[in-house]
């Protein structure tokens, strides 16, 4: 029996065309694309929800939290779910989901890079392909992923790596989880982490500041000053930040608010390794959590569903430090 797949639209550039002189623009053809499009017919029985029709970085965490309201409630009445999105910030909702949603039908992200004016679009085949995973048994339980250029990614994993080629979805760190073959879906393995933090309500007020050569304090005490509750710091290496820094972080932990390190590297966790003043091991002394190897505008997310569920920063540290001592244990 065919399954029933709700594709819940919110625009990027699969929705979008050339439209000049205005450049690439959203366009409201896509939805009745979709409904129309025979291919998707052959493989499901097709509704179709629009959730919003916006270039992806106009995409806010509230929004990403709306979203996620609305698959929770319609996901009760399908077999799973294929949100079209925009690429530049799609890894940022997608992994919001993943970490709120209470669901385990499937719930499958993509998008194209190319508009509906170009030349070798990808957007259909990545929508097919994107539905085909979600009918699949194999993708329940697994949480939500990301299906593009015929490739399953989970989404705490993936990231956006290129700015203009179809291929730019990767998982640096751990590699995919499946494909998409002509015939069947195949899964390798699932994912080695998966976090869960059950929350109705996020706090936005978590800042991401990135680390580079020379830097003060600048950033940190403005974002002091603005009153934030968090402060994720993407740092150098294995978790350090220049030394003309040190004085803002360690005003604004005497001050209460949470800094989180992370690695502006591609893969790899920060460790408190290195002890001179900026170091990890001097940053985590001094009241700082190393974030293991989750990238900066996730955990900066992340920070934010904690916010929403505890707003309480002592118990927020405690998870944050258990959770770092059971790295690769499946959380629920
Ligand atoms: N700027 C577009 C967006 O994220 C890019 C894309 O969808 O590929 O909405």
């Amino acid at each position: 029996m065919k399954k029933h797949i709700l594709i819940i639209t919110t625009g990027g550039t699969i929705a979008m065309k050339q439209n000049s002189p205005f450049g690439v623009v959203p366009n409201d053809e896509f939805v009745r694309q979709l409904k129309t499009f025979p291919m998707l017919a052959k493989i499901a029985t097709i509704d179709v929800h629009e959730f919003a029709n916006i270039p992806s970085p106009f995409m806010t965490p509230m929004r990403m939290l709306e979203l996620a309201q609305l698959v929770e409630v319609k996901s009760q009445s399908y077999d799973g779910i294929v949100i079209t999105h925009g690429t530049d910030t799609l890894e940022e909702t997608a992994y919001m989901l993943d970490l709120i949603l209470r669901t385990t039908k499937p719930v499958i992200f993509t998008a194209a890079m190319r508009s509906g004016s170009e030349l070798g679009l990808d957007g259909p085949r990545n929508i097919v392909g994107a539905v085909r995973v979600a009918g699949s048994t194999r993708s329940s339980g697994k949480g939500v992923l990301v299906v593009m250029n015929d490739e399953i990614d989970a989404a705490r994993d993936v990231v956006k790596t290129d700015s203009g080629k179809t291929d730019t979805f990767v998982s640096p760190s751990c590699g995919l989880l499946g494909i998409v073959d002509p015939d069947r879906v195949i899964y390798y393995r699932s994912p080695y982490i998966h976090e869960k933090i059950f929350t109705d309500t996020i706090d936005e007020n978590v800042d991401l500041i990135k680390c580079v050569s020379g830097m003060d304090g600048r950033f940190v005490e403005s974002s002091v000053a603005r009153g934030v509750k968090a402060i994720v710091i993407e740092a150098f290496g294995r978790g350090n930040i220049p030394l003309t820094m040190v004085p803002s972080v360690e005003s604004a932990l005497a001050e209460g608010v949470l800094i989180v390190i992370t690695s502006r590297t591609h893969t790899g966790r920060v460790v408190a390794e290195y002890g001179y003043k900026g170091g990890g091991a001097y940053l985590k002394k001094a009241g700082c959590i190393m974030g293991g190897d989750l990238k900066g505008p996730k955990m900066r997310l992340k920070l934010m569903a904690l916010f929403g569920k505890f707003d309480d920063v002592e118990r927020i540290r405690e998870y944050l430090i258990s959770e770092q001592n059971s790295l690769g244990k499946v959380r629920t």
